[in-house]
Parts: structure tokens; sequence; C-alpha cells
């Protein structure tokens, strides 16, 4: 972890201006997707924008959640496990962003305490208000510094009028107060349109925008979230009762896809809205063309390919859950849109394949992807995945616990070691082919499992005349890691006689990073010990993703 600063503040730049994006209503009305459009507009009006998110859970970060719980955990470039919005913000703003930019309630209560510990309070009485908000205030005023930023977006997690973020709504009272003109509110707010009367409610927005003003905030602007557009006379209705401007009440219908909500709020004229507001320096005209572009190449009747993803974690009582691979899925439409296709993605619970005559299912498929995972649930299911795609040709792309895996199945079908295991479903096995990284043991030992993981950005480096270095057309690349175990080493040399190529490896090359079959014995099987879709961006998809789709789309 960072050490923690001594003082408790920094000074605000002058010129940059704090957007702080709150929910009203209920949560899960894609708060975390109109800040990300409202950050994208911005900065296509040529301003230099950053994202924050808080997250007001005691956490200290998003790491130690189960997916069915929190949805994918989104590990930045420097190794912070963060939250799947943070991977909305880094898609759509196309940056990297850095550890400061994500807070849960633990972590800033983590750092107020460890100052406390160091003495950095001079011997004062440390209170939950103001040095909680103090410290959020400290990250928030820290991120605009870091990126030097024109305007810093801070969407706070939850909905207003629940005691888990009251701090950070506190923190927004504060910036107010302190930086007057320079810091302006966003409510994403819920209008309902009741099945049995079919007319949009406005009243628990209302209540919504009360309880904020309880909390010494006003919003400026609302943005409407119904599943139809709001129409002028509630948009007044809004606007007498919750204190804003009519023009600053913003139609947010739902649309197709999530890239249509930066055009949809730019013809609302948000971005205008805000420039004004806050008296920040944009550009005259918003230049969204490249977006656009990417928009249209994501409509059209273009020819299907056909993706199985099979995991895990994709059910939470009846519900199928498609947040947990989020960032899987995105990279896998940005490909298929870069080759002019249409994406089919189904989702498969790999449990249902430890039978091994349902492996007949996956005739309907061009590729199959195996995503990252953890434990033993559905492990043999995905063994017989991965052997099925390996001896029938299908385009396969592991990623992760999915390279592992891939490793495994070869060992045990090809090597015929037969009882051979990973270390983290069964450390007892005779041949453990993946074993636990040496840094990694005393950690597990120790049971000190929060943020302990392989994580972040590390380099590979990549075998020429290989799939890998093909698609990246470079010698050496920097992916995204999140991982305790590894291919072990003693296996290589037997795993390479019998045709498995690592294709990339750690700088050293003590670690396999890639490991691939040749093109002569199969058209696509490739595994990653890193997470590619982390940096699969709209207008940057991932060239392993790109490779795959376009494999997957050939093996038609
Ligand atoms: N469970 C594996 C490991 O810890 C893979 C992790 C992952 O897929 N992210 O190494």
């Amino acid at each position: 972890m960072a050490k923690t600063p001594r003082r408790s503040t920094t000074r605000a730049s002058k010129k940059t201006k704090y957007i702080f994006v709150v929910g009203g209503v209920m949560s899960g009305v894609g708060k975390g997707v109109s800040s990300s459009s409202v950050a994208k507009l911005l900065q296509a009006r040529g301003l230099t924008a950053t994202a924050i998110k808080i997250d007001p859970y005691v956490n200290v970060d998003a790491g130690t959640m189960n997916p069915t719980e929190h949805g994918e955990c989104f590990v930045l470039k420097d190794g912070l496990e963060t939250d799947q919005d943070m991977g909305n913000y880094e898609r759509f703003l196309n940056v990297d962003l850095p550890a400061n930019n994500y807070m849960t309630t633990g972590s800033v209560y983590q750092s107020v305490i460890e100052r406390e510990r160091n003495l950095g309070y001079g011997g004062k009485n440390v209170q939950v208000v103001p040095d909680i908000p103090l410290e959020a205030i400290r990250r928030i005023k820290k991120a605009g510094e870091l990126a030097k930023a024109d305007v810093v977006l801070t969407e706070v997690g939850g909905t207003v009028g629940e005691y888990e973020n009251i701090l950070f709504i506190e923190a927004i009272r504060m910036m107010k107060a302190e930086l007057p003109g320079q810091v302006a509110v966003v409510m994403v707010s819920y209008m309902p349109v009741p099945g049995s009367i079919g007319e949009m409610k406005t009243k628990p927005t209302q209540h919504a925008a009360r309880t904020l003003s309880a909390s010494g905030v006003f919003a400026d602007i609302i943005i409407a979230r119904a599943p139809v557009a709001i129409d002028k006379k509630r948009k007044e209705k809004i606007a007498k009762f919750c204190n804003v401007l009519p023009e600053n009440v913003i139609s947010a219908p739902d649309v197709p896809s999530i890239y249509d909500i930066p055009l949809m709020f730019e013809r609302e004229g948000l971005s205008e809205r805000l420039c004004s507001m806050l008296k920040l320096p944009c550009k005259k005209a918003i230049d969204m063309r490249s977006w656009k572009r990417f928009v249209s190449s994501s409509r059209g009747d273009s020819d299907a390919v056909k993706i199985a993803v099979v995991g895990k974690y994709f059910s939470s009582g009846d519900f199928v859950l498609s947040d947990v691979y989020i960032s899987v899925l995105e990279a896998i439409k940005y490909s298929a849109y870069k080759l002019g296709l249409t994406p089919e993605i189904t989702y498969l619970s790999s449990q249902s394949f430890t039978d091994k005559k349902k492996l007949r299912e996956l005739k309907k498929y061009d590729g199959i992807l195996v995503p990252g995972g953890f434990g033993k649930t559905g492990v043999e299911g995905k063994l017989n995945v991965i052997e099925y795609a390996r001896k029938q040709g299908v385009p396969y792309f592991g990623l992760c616990y999915g390279m592992q895996l891939a490793v495994l199945e070869y060992a045990r079908n090809v090597l015929k070691l037969k009882n051979a295991s990973t270390e983290e479903i069964n450390p007892k096995a005779k041949e453990l082919v993946i074993g636990v990284m040496d840094e990694q043991r005393e950690k597990i030992a120790q049971a000190d499992m929060g943020g302990t993981m392989r994580l972040g950005q590390y380099k590979a480096v990549l075998m020429p005349k290989t799939i890998a270095r093909e698609a990246y057309k470079q010698a050496e690349v920097l992916e995204r890691h999140r991982h305790r175990y590894e291919v072990n080493n003693a296996y290589v040399p037997a795993l390479e006689a019998a045709g498995v190529i690592f294709s990339g490896t750690s700088p050293k090359g003590d670690l396999m990073e890639i490991m691939e079959l040749s093109k002569s014995e199969h058209p696509f099987f490739v595994g990653v010990q890193f997470h590619p879709e982390l940096q699969a961006r709209p207008l940057n998809p991932h060239p392993l993703f790109t490779a795959f789709i376009k494999a997957s789309y050939e093996n038609k």
C-alpha cells in the first residue's frame, strides 16, 4: 500500500472543477455508465477529464468479494483491485486510471487510522466528521493533480439516504462550501412507469432530492433514468420540486447499448450545461466522430460470430449475471465490431460440462473462451470443454485460470499425467503442473489474502513467429495480472516437447505468460496468464481478442 501522506488536505488547483454523481431512488439504473458518459462528453469538448469511484462498503478493495455479490473485479494498471465501474471509465475515456482514483469506506478509514498512528494529526482528536470526508477530499483533489485534469468526476456509490455513503455526501457538501462555483452535483435518479397506471412517476425522485438536501447538498442536474423519455410536463415538475432548472433535467430512457448514452446525453445538451455552469474551458464544438463511428460499427446486420464463454459465476438465485465477466464480454464485442462482425455471446455454466455428453451443445459455437476463476467449482467441466476445443479444432482462448487449465488439460491428456492437478484445488496431487508462486506461499499460510496476489501490469516478452507475436505485432507487451498460481517450470520442458509453445514469458524467462499450440496443429489455441480484457477499449480493441474472433469466424 502507498504510504499515507501526513497532511490531511491538499490544495485544489485553481482551475480544476469537480463533478459529483450520486444516485437517487435505487441502484442498478446505470449510474456508472452515466458517470462515464459525462466524463466522455467533457473529454470530447477538449477537456482533460479523470474519474473516481467511491464504493461505500468497508472492504478495503474489491479483491476479496465474491463476484456473484459484487460483479467483476477490475484490476488497475498499478494493481489495485476495484469495481467494474473503473473499467467503464477506462473504456469510455480510453485512459489508464491510477489507484488513487478508487476508494472505499475501508480504505479511507485505513488511511486516517494509519495517519493517526503515525502522529499525523499532531495530537488532535480525530473525528469521523470532518476527518473521514477530508481524506476523501484529499484523494479527489489528488486525482485532479495526477491527471492535470480540468475536471474530476467522482461517482459516489449507493443511493442517497443510505447510512453507508453519508460521509461521502458530506465530503461533497464540504467541497461545495470550500470551492464555490467549482463543484457541480448530478443526481442520476429513476422514474418508474408502473405497468398498472402507465404513467411516469416523479415522486420517488422528489423524495431523493429532499433526502439529499437534508445533507446540505442540492443537485444541479438530474438525469431522469426511465424506460421511456421524460416529457416536458414531468421535467417541469421535477424542476419545481427538486430545485433545478427544467433544462437541467436530462432525459435518459433505456437505449439498446450503453455506448449510445453519451450521444443521448449530448442531444439533451448535457455537456454544454456543465461547461457553462462550471465555467469550464470547453471547445464550442464537441468531437464525437470516432465514438459515433464505433457506435455505428456495432449496428448493422453483419455476419454473426458465435462465442461461448464457459465460466462459473453466472447465476444468482434465479437470475443470470453477466456483470461478472463484463470486461471479457466488452472485449469480445470491440474486436468483433472491428472485424465487421456481430458478436453473439452465450454464457455457459462450466458445471454442466462435468457430464461429457453435454459437450455436444458446444457444436453451435465458433469459438470458446474460458475466463479467469478461482477454486474447484466447475473445474472438471472446464477441463472437458478445453479438451473438446483442442481435439475438435475449435478456436480456444483461455484467460488466466483458462490458461492454467489449458496447460493442465494438456498435461493430463497428452502427457498422460493422469494425476496432474493445480495446487489451488489439490495441493497433495503428485503432479502439480500448476503450482503456487513462491512469493505467494507465505501469504497463503498466513491467510494474508487481501491485495496480495500478483497484481497489475507486468512485462512479457514474445517469441517470434507465434500467434501471440503476430497478433500484437510487437516484441514486448505490458498486461495486467491477478493470480497466485503459475505454470510449474519443472514441467515446461516436457510440455514443450509435447507441443506446447510458451510464446510469452516474463523478461527473465521464469514465468510462463502465454501458451499456444502450433497453427499446424490447431487454428487458434491460446492461453494467457494475464487479463487482456482489462485493456480492451472501444476505440482500441485488444489484438489477442481480435485474433481469436477472427479465427472463430474463419472456423464457421
Ligand atoms: N485461480 C488462479 C490463480 O490464482 C487464476 C486466477 C484468475 O483467473 N484470475 O492463479
